[in-house]
């Protein structure tokens, strides 16, 4: 089955930072020391053969569907090894791209003020990223020297970034890597194996709440795994803070968060919104059972639209930071606090019943506004045409009412964002 392949929300570090920024007592919080992933390897290995394994147990007991790790996977330190063995053999572990660079950086947030305050060393695109093409290459990246003291609120939203550079890319058995074979996910089951993004995509994406039809149609769909991720990296992101790294800690809560993100939106909660059962016709059914090119049209539309929605988005978010617009509405809407009343922790369940359900909840009425917004602009961004688009000229041509209710729409999903950022803040503090 086609899905939509493109990120969930393009930059995740300028929503992280915004949805912290917020709280007094992430301001307050002591700075960090980085240190490379090896030498909290070597310090925590022992530890992590044991922690690893009931993670994976859980894992066995919780996760729906959930592909057992072969038991050779198991991690095991040698003190003796090389520390490139030790992180290759974590990464295995985890079941991760084990050729994640995870070089020792920041993204700095594209302010003015922090550009201008900015005295560390730039780094590029490919040294912090698995991906060929060039989608990121405007963000700033700096490195950080080993030892060095950090803000713990950069590490995080920079790490809140890092899934979307690799993380889960070439994992499954059919998509042409070495360790993909020895996973043990089986081949992957949404979207074109041949195509990196594509094969994040159940990582990133939780079709939870999709009708029995759509179900019966794909078991695929059953096959989503970002509870997983997030109870991996959340157990971690604990362990580091509380055996003394806490650089690491915050970095792997920052990946934790990320999964979290990702199911705020609704493009990524839904297969096809704007469609619902009653409206498929009986062509759609036949085609997600085994005629594909039929249905083709249906998801590249829908991706079409979930990547126009995203460089709109996005284009409005940078304009607000070059020009040091700290109070607009977009940037604002990541720190509503009120969204935190009474839904103060997430648990990894809560990523089923509680935010990938209220995106899907928002996923039609959306989908129908982006269509009246920016009609026709489907097909042009999934051929790559979106990066030079103005999108706000765009909007600013559409009714005055879509456009606004649009606007409403996205504030409400950036405070989405915003409150499962905090909630997980709260839990690993
Ligand atoms: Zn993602």
């Amino acid at each position: 089955m086609a899905v939509s392949a493109a990120h969930a929300w393009t930059t995740h570090a300028i929503g992280t930072w915004q949805a912290l920024n917020a709280l007094p007592e992430v301001r307050s919080e002591p700075m960090v020391k980085a240190e490379p992933l090896a030498s909290f390897l070597k310090d925590q290995g022992p530890v992590l053969e044991g922690l690893l394994q009931q993670e994976e147990q859980w894992a066995r007991g919780h996760i729906r569907n959930y592909p057992a790790r072969p038991e050779v996977l198991s991690y095991r330190h040698d003190k003796d090894a090389d520390p490139s063995v030790w992180v290759h053999r974590f990464l295995s572990a985890v079941r991760a791209n084990p050729n994640m660079p995870l070089p020792l950086y920041l993204q700095l947030q594209p302010t003015p003020q922090a550009l201008a305050d900015n005295h560390r060393p730039g780094l590029t695109w490919q040294d912090v990223s698995l991906h060929k093409d060039a989608h990121m290459a405007d963000n700033k990246f700096v490195a950080l020297r080993d030892a060095e003291f950090v803000s713990v609120l950069d590490v995080i939203a920079t790490a809140s970034d890092e899934p979307d550079y690799g993380l889960d890319i070439g994992l499954w058995e059919n998509n042409a890597t070495e360790f993909g074979q020895n996973y043990g996910f089986g081949k992957q089951p949404l979207g074109d194996p041949k195509h990196p993004a594509s094969s994040q995509v159940s990582f990133h994406s939780g079709y939870f709440h999709e009708s029995p039809l759509m179900y019966a149609s794909s078991g695929a769909l059953r096959r989503t795994f970002p509870e997983y991720r997030l109870h991996l990296w959340q157990t971690l992101a604990r362990h580091a803070m509380l055996s003394g790294h806490s650089y690491w800690g915050w970095r792997f809560a920052g990946w934790a968060m990320h999964y979290a993100q990702d199911l705020t939106q609704p493009y990524h909660a839904s297969v096809l919104p704007s469609r619902s059962v009653a409206s498929m016709w009986w062509g759609d059914v036949l085609a997600l059972t085994g005629l594909p090119q039929a249905k083709d049209e249906a998801y590249a539309q829908v991706s079409g639209r979930h990547a126009v929605l995203e460089s709109f988005h996005q284009q409005s978010l940078l304009s607000a930071l070059h020009k040091g617009e700290l109070n607009h509405p977009h940037l604002l809407a990541f720190a509503n606090l009120s969204k935190d009343q009474g839904r103060l922790v997430l648990t990894e369940f809560s990523l089923r019943d509680d935010v990938s359900k209220s995106a899907y909840a928002a996923a039609d009425e959306l989908d129908a506004l982006v269509i009246k917004t920016f009609p026709m602009m489907g097909n042009e961004a999934v051929n790559g045409a979106q990066s030079v688009t103005n999108y706000s000229a765009i909007a600013q041509q559409s009714n005055p009412a879509t456009r606004d209710a649009l606007d409403k729409n996205l504030r409400d999903l950036s405070g989405n964002f915003g409150r499962v950022t905090r909630a997980i803040w709260r839990r690993l503090r």
